[in-house]
C-alpha cells in the first residue's frame, strides 16, 4: 500500500509573527521555516503504517519554492521512501494545492493520503477537504487514531461532545489532529541517510494545473496591543470596574 503524505513549509511556530510595512502579509524573509506541526503527524503516521508492515511506500510531496525542499528533507528523514517537489514561486492557496495534489493522486495512485488538518501559516483547513472532493475519495478529518485493516481505515476522531469513529473504503484522504501520534525526533544518522533519498521536482505544469491565485489579500493588520492589567483590593471593587469599565455584567 503506497501512502502519499503532504508537507508545507511554514514559518516555524515558534517565531513571533510580523506583518511587513505595507501591510500585503507577514514577513517571511530571514525567519525560521519549519515542517508545518500538523505535517509531522502525518508523516509520523505514515512511517509507522510502514514500520507495522501495512505500507509499502511513503511519498513526500510540498509545493512551494525550491527552499522547501529543506522539509521535504526532514520528512525523509523521519522515514519516508522518496519525495516530490512541486516547485512554485507564487502563493499557492489550498485549491491550487489540492488541485496539485489530485494531480499526483491520479499518476502515483496511492491507497491513503494523509494531509495536515491545518497549515499554521493560513489556518485554512480547507485543502485535505477540497482534494478529497476533487479526487471523488472518502474523507476523514482531524483524526486522532488510523487503523487499516482488509482494505479499509478506521479513522477516530474528536468531535464536539464526544468521539467518532468512521470507517472508510480505501483510496480514502485522512487529515490529522495534535492527538494522532507524537512525531520522532530527527537523528543525525537519518538526516545524514535522508540525503541519499530520491527528491524529484516537478513543475505544476508537468501536471497539468493552473496555480493561479483566486483569492487577493486585501490587507494584514497587526492585533491590536494589550493594555496592562490592573490589581484590585477586593472582589467588591472588581465588580464595580466590571459593571463600569469593562462593562461585561
Ligand atoms: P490548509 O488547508 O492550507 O490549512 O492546509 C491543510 C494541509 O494541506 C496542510 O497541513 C498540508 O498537509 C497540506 N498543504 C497545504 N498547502 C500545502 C503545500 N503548499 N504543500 C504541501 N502540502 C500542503
Amino acid at each position: 500500500m503506497k501512502v502519499l503524505v503532504s508537507v508545507k513549509r511554514v514559518l516555524d511556530y515558534n517565531v513571533k509573527v510580523r506583518v511587513n510595512a505595507d501591510g500585503s502579509g507577514v514577513d517571511v524573509a530571514n525567519v525560521k521555516m519549519s515542517m508545518n506541526p500538523f505535517d509531522e503527524i502525518a508523516v509520523e503516521e505514515a512511517v509507522r503504517l510502514k514500520e507495522a508492515g501495512v505500507a509499502t511506500e511513503v511519498i513526500a510531496v510540498s509545493a512551494g519554492v525550491a527552499q522547501a525542499q529543506d522539509t521535504l528533507r526532514t520528512a525523509l528523514a523521519i522515514g519516508a521512501d522518496r519525495a516530490i517537489l512541486i516547485e512554485a514561486n507564487i502563493d499557492l492557496q489550498p485549491l491550487a494545492v489540492a488541485k496539485l495534489l489530485k494531480a499526483l493522486v491520479d499518476k502515483e495512485q496511492p491507497q491513503l493520503v494523509i494531509l495536515g488538518k491545518q497549515a499554521v501559516d493560513d489556518d485554512s483547513n480547507q485543502t485535505g477537504q477540497m482534494l478529497a472532493a476533487l479526487a471523488s475519495l472518502p474523507q476523514a478529518t482531524f483524526a486522532s487514531k488510523i487503523t487499516i485493516k482488509n482494505g479499509t481505515a478506521t479513522v477516530g476522531r474528536e468531535v464536539d461532545g464526544g468521539a467518532e469513529t468512521l470507517s472508510l473504503t480505501l483510496p480514502a484522504v485522512v487529515t490529522t489532529d495534535l492527538r494522532l501520534n507524537e512525531p520522532r525526533y530527527v537523528t543525525l544518522p537519518n538526516i545524514m541517510k535522508a540525503k541519499k533519498k530520491p527528491l524529484e521536482t516537478l513543475k505544476p505544469e508537468d501536471l497539468g494545473v493552473d496555480v493561479t491565485p483566486r483569492l487577493k489579500t486585501l490587507k494584514v493588520i497587526e492585533p491590536p496591543q494589550r493594555s496592562a492589567g490592573v490589581k484590585v483590593q477586593d472582589v467588591k471593587t472588581l465588580v464595580e470596574k466590571l459593571k463600569t469599565e469593562a462593562k461585561v455584567v
